[in-house]
């Protein structure tokens, strides 16, 4: 299939353009490198061996879209391109409202007026806001505690209407858990501006002595050992998980979670950490982080029985390749 992906040089979508080409799809990327740099195309062209089409643009501009639109004959649209701060989107909530709204209805609109029916939307567990765990993808979803997650929730309700008016639209929302690690190459992973949000690009950069310590948010909370569970999966399992939802897609709206079904604690991470990389990362308990729930992990049976995908990366592998891409970019002091 030609594809177009959204944001397709960020920490997802690049990934998932390796799985694309590897599995015999043609790309097309668009992305405003707002939080991407041009390298990574340099990267993906280097090991998918080929010259991917790039164009630089922003999702929200509907002209650019448009004439993309016209000059290449597209089967499908996987949309990745969005902002994903958390904490930002309490700060700028309009920032992250138009953003991740207006690149979702700009897209959407152009793949109705050129007939390209196949749409593959990046959502979030974050949707299901603070239900008893594991998450399944038919419970009602909760409020979210920040914009961000509002943009998800309001993305999906928007591609659902927009199927109820055309059922002809095939239209896939994944809602991914906490993708982790990196391209075993080491060429690509995730590169934060700044300090870190997310807790393993905080680990590997104490790990390479560039923070001081990680700060363990709350350890008083209902599980193994008071400290947050989450749903790690390796970026390339997820990579994997949007091209089979792409090879499977169907006429509706369909949603699945993209996780492996495993909880583990931020203790349990960083010792596995520490084991597989053996390296030590200092930590110290430090008060909740507001707005962080106990407990996230996926019921992963509708993907396994519908699609007969699932992850099959370990934790350690999540750890050894995330710490491999640390070790390979440089640090700017
Ligand atoms: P990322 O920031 O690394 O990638 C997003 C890419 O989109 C970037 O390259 C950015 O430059 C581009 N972009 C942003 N706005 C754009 C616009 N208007 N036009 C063109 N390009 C634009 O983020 P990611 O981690 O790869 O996440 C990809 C998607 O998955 C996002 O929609 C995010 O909300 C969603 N998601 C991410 C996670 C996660 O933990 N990383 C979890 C759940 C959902
Ligand atoms: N976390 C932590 N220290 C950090 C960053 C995160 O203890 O510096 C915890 C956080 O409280 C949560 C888990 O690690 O329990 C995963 O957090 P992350 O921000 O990576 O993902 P999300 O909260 O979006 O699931």
């Amino acid at each position: 299939m030609n594809i177009l992906v959204t944001g397709g040089l960020g920490y997802i979508g690049s990934h998932t353009v390796v799985s694309l080409i590897e599995t015999g799809h043609k790309v097309i990327i668009a992305d405003n490198l707002s939080n991407s740099n041009k390298e990574v195309l340099d990267k993906l062209n280097s090991i998918t061996n080929s010259n991917i089409l790039f164009y630089q643009i922003d999702v929200t501009d509907s002209d650019k879209i448009n004439i993309l639109f016209e000059q290449h004959k597209l089967d499908g649209v996987i949309h990745f391109a969005g902002y994903k701060a958390v904490g930002e989107s309490t700060l700028k909530p309009l920032k992250y409202y138009y953003n991740n709204l207006l690149s979702t209805i700009t897209l959407a609109k152009a793949c109705k007026k050129y007939n390209v029916k196949k749409f593959v939307f990046s959502s979030s567990a974050t949707v299901y806001g603070d239900n008893n765990v594991p998450f399944k993808e038919t419970m009602s979803l909760l409020p979210t505690t920040n914009p961000y997650g509002e943009t998800k929730v309001m993305g999906e309700r928007i591609l659902q209407d927009l199927v109820k008016s055309d059922p002809e639209f095939e239209v896939t929302l994944l809602r991914y858990f906490n993708p982790i690690g990196a391209h075993p190459s080491g060429l690509l992973g995730e590169k934060p501006n700044g300090i870190p949000n997310n807790l393993m690009p905080y680990i590997t950069q104490v790990a390479k002595g560039k923070l001081k310590e990680l700060h363990v948010f709350g350890n008083d909370y209902p599980t193994i050992d008071g400290t947050g569970v989450r749903d790690y999966i390796h970026v390339m399992d997820l990579a994997e998980g949007h091209v089979a939802a792409l090879e499977n897609i169907k006429q509706g709206v369909h949603i699945y979670n993209l996780g492996t079904g495993n909880g583990t604690s931020v203790l349990q991470l960083i010792t596995t950490f520490e084991k597989t990389n053996n390296i030590k990362v200092p930590y110290r308990i430090v008060e909740r982080r507001q707005g962080d729930i106990a407990s996230c992990y996926a019921d992963v049976t509708k993907i396994e029985t519908e699609i007969g995908w699932y992850a099959k990366r370990t934790l350690e592998d999540m750890c050894k390749d995330a710490w491999h891409f640390e070790k390979s970019t440089v640090t700017l002091v």
